[in-house]
This record gives C-alpha cells, structure tokens and sequence, in this order.
C-alpha cells in the first residue's frame, strides 16, 4: 500500500500531526514504543502545547486524566532569594496549566490520533527508502520481522535522537545549541505548591534547576545545562544535582527525607535557535526532530506541536495540488511564526549567564507587583517576552 503520509513517531509532534490530517489523507503513525510510554521530560505542559489540545478538541479529556493543576511560578536566585508569581491568562484564556507525566500525557495525543489513521505501536524505523534521489518510504522491524511503507510524503517526528533527520544528515546541532537535562521523581520532598519551581542556583547557571509537582505527590526533579558549557566544565551532572540536593541551603532540608522514585535519566535537547533544514522535496521534520526546543524554557512539547500544526496545511494542500514543491512553505511559515520568539529565548538564555542579572531580577519580583504582573504576562504573552531582553525593562526595574 501507498500512503499519502507517513508520520515516524507518535509523540507531542507526530501525533498532532495525525490528530489533524488523520481523517483527511491516507496517514500511517508509527512508533517503536507501546503506548502508554514514558518520556524523559519535565511534564510540564505550557501555553503552546494547551493551544494544541484546543485545537485537537482535547482539553476536556486533559480534565479528565491524572493531572495536576499548577496556578503559579516560584523562582530563586543564585544568592538563595526566592520569589513567586501567579500565572496569567494563557493562550487558551484560562489562569492555569498542567503538570502531567508524559506517559499519560502523550497517551491522550496517540489515541486520539490512531482513531483518526492507522497507527502501528512496537515499529523500529532503521531507515529510509530511497528512488531516484528522493525518500518514498521507511523500513524496519515489527516483532523481530522487517516490514517496508512506502508514502508519498515521509515525516520525521522521531524525537532528539530521529533516525529520519539523521539518515538526511540534517541532525547535529553546534554545543551551543542543545541542552542536556536530567530528569528523576522523588517522594517525600518537603514544600511542594501549585508552583512549578524554577531554581538559578551558581552549580547550574546558565541553565537551571527545577522542582515540578505531581499529581501523585511525587516531584520531577531535574536540571538542564547547555552542552557546551558542560564540555567546557567536564560536568558529571548527575553528581551536580545530587550536590544541589545535599548542600544548597534552600533544598537540603526538603530533600533530608526525600526517596528517589525513579531512575535518573537524561536526554538532550536541540534548541530553535539553531535552524536545521527541516524540508525536502518529500520529508518534513517535526519537534525535537527539527530542533525546535525554546532555548530558554526547554519547552520542547510546545514548539512541536506548534510545528505539527503549521505542517498539517501544507501537507493537505501538497497532496490536493499533487505538488511537492509545496512543502517548503512550511518552513517559511514555521519561522514567520516560530523565528522572532526563539531568537527572544535565545537572549534571554545569554541573560542568564549573569548572576548579579539573576539576583536583581529575582530580588524585585518579590517586592514589586509590577515586576511580578509584567513577568507573568510575559510569560503568558509572546508577544511581551520581548521586552525581557529590552534594556527599558532593566531600566525601569532599576527604579521599580
Ligand atoms: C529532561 C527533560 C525535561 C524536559 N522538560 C520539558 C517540559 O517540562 N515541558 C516541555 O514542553 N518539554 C520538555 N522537554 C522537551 C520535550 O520532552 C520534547 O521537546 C518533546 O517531547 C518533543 O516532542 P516530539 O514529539 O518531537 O518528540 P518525542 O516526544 O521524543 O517523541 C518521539 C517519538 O518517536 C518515537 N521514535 C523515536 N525513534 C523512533 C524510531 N526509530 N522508530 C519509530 N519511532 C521512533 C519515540 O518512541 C517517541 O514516541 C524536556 C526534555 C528533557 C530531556
């Protein structure tokens, strides 16, 4: 069989992908794992990715699973001031957002796309099928057999590690373009809010430390550093986050009887600041597979799915006007839309080297509504990030 589109990974991307396009094209959904899987992740859910539920008619069912609600922020700088601020009306007009385990999270996206197209679970994609210089197919194992699809568009959604972006030699980003970030649960942490936590402590900047609440009473516990800047440390991050944990002054009382509940993974990534190629005559790639991770947040559920929704037109209209050439519009739209806050986020990232920069900014969210009523609409509006990496804001927090 010919598929119209063939989607290689059933995450946040892949999924949204076939969520939209499902039922109007022949779409194949393939995933090497079985469904619920886990994910190395923050389980953060954001502005973007609920933008996304909306726009998959989701968010009931987001409701519905196990799920826990988050209506604020607390940060801490580097000279141990913590801070707090109420999250805004977000993207889909409601004043919270979620903290979900990817496991139960991406299950929501990958069933609601695999009623829409056929979608098969426990599919390895080991490689791409080529004729006459052009990708028309994947191949791979199913149960220990090889099977090949043929489509007429291949995608690849297939995460930070994508075998399709590597096959299209299109998968490595310079250092200073990807983070490496660790991710393990704990029980028994002391102190946990409706707040994520978002910690600049001096082992981890310019990256950061986070705690996310579960709703199972667990925290994701994580930190996340730009690669380069731990080539140049020779940082074992592990033993980093185990030291924050022990020794850093405003945790090592709520970490004192705390369990670790997991393994400590980690995963890489690739940040948007840095614009592979992401078109080709027959193949488009998605997420973590483009490199579309916000070089700030390390909201990478957001971008991807956001980029699923600006391919699925292009997609449509490729396949209605039976030409190809089509597809490149969707990188032009994704970076008309995508380019200006990726850029903003890479700033702000650079921002976040400086501690004095940290400690000041910190230090007013607590004493002043303004600051906190501006950061949280930034953080809430796109459009008013940019005003972080504006020397007016500095200036008027100067003599706020
Ligand atoms: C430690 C850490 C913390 C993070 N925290 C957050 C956070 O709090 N919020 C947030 O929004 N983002 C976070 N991110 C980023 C986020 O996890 C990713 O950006 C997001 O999962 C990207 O979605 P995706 O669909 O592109 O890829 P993925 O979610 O990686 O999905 C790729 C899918 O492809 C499948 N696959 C891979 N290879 C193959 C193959 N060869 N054949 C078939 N299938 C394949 C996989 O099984 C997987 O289901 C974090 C990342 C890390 C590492």
């Amino acid at each position: 069989m010919n598929y119209d589109v063939i989607i290689v990974g059933g995450g946040p991307a892949g999924s949204t992908l076939a969520g939209m396009i499902g039922d109007k094209a022949n779409v194949l959904l393939l995933d090497k794992a079985n469904f619920p899987r886990d994910k190395t992740c923050g389980d953060a859910v954001g502005g973007k990715t609920l933008a996304t539920l909306k726009e998959l008619n989701l968010l009931k069912k987001m409701e519905k699973i196990k799920h826990k609600k988050i209506r604020g922020i607390t940060f801490s700088s580097p000279n141990g001031v913590v801070s707090s601020i109420k999250l805004k009306k977000n993207l889909v007009g409601i004043d919270y957002s979620y903290v979900c385990k990817r496991a139960v999270f991406d299950d929501l996206l990958f069933k609601n796309a695999s009623k829409k197209c056929e979608a098969i679970q426990g599919f390895t994609a080991t490689d791409l099928v080529w004729e006459d210089g052009s990708v028309v197919g994947v191949k791979g194992t199913l149960k220990g057999k090889e099977k090949t699809f043929k489509g007429k568009i291949i995608v690849g959604a297939d995460g930070a590690q994508s075998m399709v972006a590597q096959k299209l030699k299109v998968n490595t980003n310079p250092p200073e373009h990807v983070c490496i970030a660790l991710r393990a649960y704990y029980k028994n942490v002391k102190g946990l809010t409706d707040d994520i936590e978002i910690h600049f402590v001096d082992e981890v900047i310019p990256g950061y430390f986070w705690i996310f609440p579960e709703a199972n009473g667990e925290a994701n516990v994580g930190i996340g550093v730009v690669l380069s800047e731990v080539q140049k440390r020779n940082a074992d991050l592990k033993q980093v986050m185990f030291k924050v944990l022990k020794e850093n002054k405003l945790f090592k009382d709520r970490f004192k009887n705390a369990v670790l509940a997991s393994e400590v993974k980690g995963w890489t990534l690739p940040f948007a600041s840095y614009r592979r190629k992401i078109v080709g005559d027959s193949w488009i790639l998605l997420g973590d597979a483009a490199s579309l991770v916000d070089p700030f947040s390390g909201e990478g559920m957001g971008n991807g799915s956001f980029s699923a929704r600006v391919a699925a037109p292009v997609i449509l209209k490729a396949l209605k006007k039976k030409d190809f050439s089509v597809l490149k519009d969707y990188e032009e739209n994704l970076w008309n839309e995508l380019g200006p806050e990726a850029d903003m986020s890479y700033k702000m990232q650079k921002l976040g080297r400086w501690r004095f920069l940290l400690n000041f900014v910190v230090g007013k969210i607590n004493k002043n509504e303004w600051v906190r009523d501006s950061i949280s609409g930034m953080l809430a509006d796109t459009e008013a990030k940019k005003d972080f990496a504006s020397p007016f804001f500095y200036l008027k927090l100067l003599f706020s």
